[in-house]
């Protein structure tokens, strides 16, 4: 059901009055945990600002360590209707319990199923069975047919509203926190006619390096882009080092839209 037949539409995901794919490019911000109102709200206001209609923020954290911060949780996600609600934004959150899905609907327009959890079947199947868009990241080291396998778990339940998101691969590469695998966006665009993005952030865990590979994404052919931003990036409670601030992520904003590549 994922793989695109010859001659097959793109495929447009939409969320509120926002539309993922199709002719036009999205760019989706905000920061890697929810952790306040303050916090969410200074983002949310920093978004309107540039016309970025897609707020990101985690409120479930699947963290490496049982003792980072987890997430606010139930909170977490009522903080996030609660601001989109104020600035018009949609809302994209991630969910890792089946059982919580029925949370995503009360609080959240478009639900994130991360890279570790991209075999989690009973996930995907939960994901499957909701009427909400999914957003789905490509496993640490998953393959393009792991990948797509995947976004087909929750297809083939009847939930056809699913964007791809490239977020790097795991390789030997030190500099970066992942590996951006470019190639992973025309051959998902090939042979898919699911809506593909890529996460800067996550891929290179790094803010010096954004804009090329944002450019180099949108001209691959990417739908769009997810880029992490906090107000006070040194204190946030995940992520501290890949998050951009309120005025890197203007000039984010502001070079990816002069290169011409956003439509
Ligand atoms: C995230 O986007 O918050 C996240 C945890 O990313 P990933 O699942 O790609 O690591
Ligand atoms: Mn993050």
């Amino acid at each position: 059901l994922v793989r695109r037949k010859r001659g097959q539409e793109d495929t447009v995901v939409r969320a509120k009055d926002v539309a993922i794919g199709g002719p036009a490019q999205t760019l989706i911000a905000g920061p890697c945990s929810v952790e306040s109102y303050e916090q969410l709200r200074a983002v949310a206001a920093s978004l309107k600002e540039a016309g970025v209609r897609v707020m990101r923020g985690g409120a479930f954290k699947p963290r490496t360590s049982p003792y980072d911060f987890q997430g606010l949780g139930e909170e977490g996600l009522a903080m996030l209707k609660t601001v989109a609600g104020e600035f018009g934004l949609v809302t994209i959150s991630e969910i890792v319990n089946p059982a919580h899905m029925e949370l995503a609907e009360k609080y959240i327009d478009i639900i994130q199923i991360g890279a570790r959890n991209m075999q989690n079947f009973e996930l995907l199947k939960a994901a499957g069975e909701t009427r909400m868009p999914v957003v789905l990241k490509r496993g640490i080291s998953a393959t393009m047919e792991e990948f797509v396998l995947a976004a087909e778990y929750i297809v083939s339940r009847g939930n056809g509203q699913v964007i791809l998101i490239e977020r790097g691969i795991r390789t030997y590469e030190k500099w970066t926190r992942n590996t951006l695998d470019i190639s992973a966006v025309p051959i998902l665009k090939q042979e898919t006619h699911l809506p593909v993005l890529v996460d800067v952030s996550h891929s290179t865990g790094r803010k010096d390096i954004l804009v090329p590979c944002a450019k180099a994404a949108l001209a691959a052919g990417a739908d769009g882009i997810m880029v992490e931003v906090h107000p006070d990036p040194q204190v946030a409670l995940s992520d501290a080092d890949q998050q951009l601030d309120l005025g890197q992520f203007r000039s984010f904003c502001d070079a990816v839209k002069q290169s011409g590549l956003l439509k």
